[in-house]
Order: C-alpha cells, then sequence, then structure tokens
C-alpha cells in the first residue's frame, strides 16, 4: 500500500477514484460523511469508490472517542480495507481516529478549512464527559483538498483557518522560550516548516478572501500539519495561545471556533509577555477577522480565569505563560485593551 499521496487544487474531488488506484486500494471501502456533506458531494463521491471496491457507509452522528472506536470496530469485525472520509473536522476525526486503531490506509477529504486538524497526525474527539481530548495518530495516508470546493465552506469557517495559522506566531515563540529554557527539545525541519506556513499567509499579495487566498490558507494549513507529524506532537503550531484556548473550551460557557480562541490567545499573550502585536492584529483586521473577546462572549471573569488555568491544561509544554506574571489586574487590563483594539 503506497502511501503520503496529497493532491492539492480546484477540482480535485473528480480525482478519488485515481487516488484510490494509485494506493493499490481495493476489497470494501467505509466511506464516512454526515448527511448534509453527503447531499452535497454523495452523488460525485460514491462512484468513484464504486469504481475500486464495494462501498460500505457510515453516517457520522457523534464526534466521541467511543463513536469512532465503534467505526473502527466496525471496520476490523467486518473486513473493511479502507476508510475515506469526507467532511469537516468532526468527521475527518473520527475517520482519521478509526483508520489508526484498525490500522487501515485513510482517505481524508477536508470541505472546510476551519483549523489546521484537517491535515495532521492529531484527532480531536470528546471523552464521555463531552469534553474535548487530542489523541496522537497517524497523517492520512491519502489527502485530496479541493480548493474550489473548501472555498464555498461559510466565511467565518476560512476566516477561524485563518486566525490557527496565525497562532504558530506565538506557539513559535513559545518553543523558541521553551528550548531556551531548556524546558524542550527543537526541532529544525519541524520549526522551519511551521515558519513557512505562517509566512505563506501573513506575507501574501493578497488582502482579501478570493480563490487564490485559498490556494495559500489551504497549502498553509497542510504545512502546519506537516510541521506537526515532523515533530511528532503538536509543538510546532501550539503553543500558550492553544493552552488558553483549551481552557477557553473547558470552562467558558460560551463555545467559539478553535481558530478564533487561538487568535485571540495569540494576541492576549503577546499584549501579557510586552511583545507588540500590531502585526497580528493588522493582518486579522484585513481579512475582517473578528476575535474581539466582547463580540466572542468571552467575559472579563472568564478571560482572567482561562489565562490564569492555562498552563494547567495540558503537561509538557511549557510556554511563557508558565513564567508570565498573571495577575488579575493586570490580566483584566488587558482584557480592556483587547476589547478596545480589536
Ligand atoms: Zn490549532
Amino acid at each position: 500500500m503506497k502511501s503520503n499521496i496529497l493532491k492539492i487544487g480546484s477540482g480535485k474531488i473528480s480525482e478519488i477514484e485515481s487516488t484510490l488506484r494509485a494506493a493499490d486500494i481495493s476489497g470494501k471501502i467505509l466511506y464516512i460523511s454526515d448527511p448534509y456533506v453527503d447531499s452535497l458531494y454523495g452523488a460525485s463521491v460514491r462512484p468513484q469508490i464504486e469504481a475500486v471496491g464495494k462501498i460500505k457507509e457510515q453516517s457520522v452522528d457523534y464526534n466521541t472517542i467511543a463513536y469512532s472506536m465503534e467505526v473502527a470496530e466496525r471496520v476490523i469485525a467486518t473486513d473493511i480495507d479502507c476508510i475515506v472520509a469526507m467532511g469537516g473536522g468532526k468527521t475527518l476525526d473520527v475517520g482519521k481516529y478509526a483508520a489508526f486503531v484498525s490500522k487501515r490506509p485513510f482517505l481524508s477529504i477536508p470541505t472546510t478549512m476551519a483549523h489546521d486538524g484537517i491535515v495532521s497526525p492529531i484527532a480531536v474527539l470528546k471523552r464521555q464527559d463531552e469534553k474535548p481530548k487530542s489523541l496522537g495518530c497517524a497523517m492520512p495516508s491519502m489527502i485530496i483538498l479541493d480548493t474550489k470546493l473548501m472555498a464555498t465552506c461559510p466565511k467565518h469557517l476560512i476566516k477561524a483557518g485563518i486566525g490557527d495559522t496565525i497562532s504558530n506566531y506565538m506557539a513559535l515563540k513559545d518553543w523558541d522560550f521553551a528550548v531556551s529554557h531548556g524546558k524542550d527539545e527543537m526541532n529544525g525541519y519541524a520549526y522551519m516548516m511551521s515558519r513557512t506556513s505562517l509566512d505563506a499567509l501573513m506575507k501574501t499579495q493578497f488582502d482579501h478572501i478570493c480563490p487564490e487566498f485559498i490556494d495559500v490558507l489551504a497549502n498553509s494549513l497542510v504545512l502546519s500539519g506537516i510541521a506537526m507529524d515532523f515533530a511528532g506532537s503538536s509543538r510546532p503550531v501550539s503553543g500558550s495561545e492553544h493552552l488558553f484556548s483549551h481552557a477557553l473550551d473547558y470552562y467558558c460557557e460560551k463555545q467559539n471556533l478553535h481558530g478564533f480562541n487561538v487568535a485571540l490567545g495569540t494576541i492576549a499573550v503577546l499584549k501579557i509577555i510586552g511583545d507588540d502585536p500590531t502585526e497580528v492584529i493588522d493582518y486579522l483586521k484585513k481579512f475582517e477577522v473578528d476575535v474581539n473577546p466582547e463580540h466572542m462572549g468571552i467575559s472579563e471573569d472568564s478571560f482572567v480565569y482561562c489565562m490564569q488555568h492555562a498552563t494547567e491544561m495540558r503537561n509538557n509544554r511549557y510556554t511563557y505563560l508558565h513564567e508570565a506574571d498573571l495577575d488579575s489586574d493586570k490580566l483584566k487590563n488587558v482584557y480592556k485593551e483587547l476589547v478596545e483594539e480589536l
């Protein structure tokens, strides 16, 4: 079985059949999607799968660890040879983890670009108590990113994807900080890929969301995913801003898209450590990515609490927040500035 097949570009959804053939896939193929995505693209996907094997179907109802294990059990118990998942992060992560557990090849076809998890070796699934859990698995062995199709996803999801990529800015700073304090090791290749992902987006010649910009964002998201794969962890793309986002997911009643949380976290932490966030703020404003905490429904109390408890969200992720002054009054001031400036 061949792997590491990556196709990016407009109209690539028509290359599902040739991709599966190139990877020597045959036999039973489990097609995973949700009813909405299937109603849009199923008619194009099904015949291509049927051309190379026997199609089996699974409509994703939940994105829990237990549900993904159920899918893996179905794959193992009924001798399914390959999993094809099409949809947003939830569907892809169920498929990705099921493929990892069942040790089957996995074709991932994202229909949104809301975060860099669409192409990564990590699946985020819910525990029994509904809290999200990041699970290390493997990169999809085959990926098709149809940029024309992804461009039709709601604008706010594209903006969230911008936010998640921009968070590499803080993540790389945190990585440097951790290495210089003897708390982590550097992986130069992974660092460079995350940096390139960020630079491609920040230095783009486009100043609004257009098809050409979608191509840039898709490439950046893939580069971030490969950076994670190279590092063997999310370290290159996930620092203090992600810890803050995890705390918001955990403690804040109002749930926002991951990409907005981490972009807000990036600007907030830059302010906390006394760095100038202007470059990041200007960029987000150019693309109308609104991360004003008030607009996001994050209260001052929630902001302060989540920032003060961010470092508890995971072990082995040393960041600036581990040494920063997180005094409540100081954080309240940062919150006020964010509300005024964003
Ligand atoms: Zn992220």
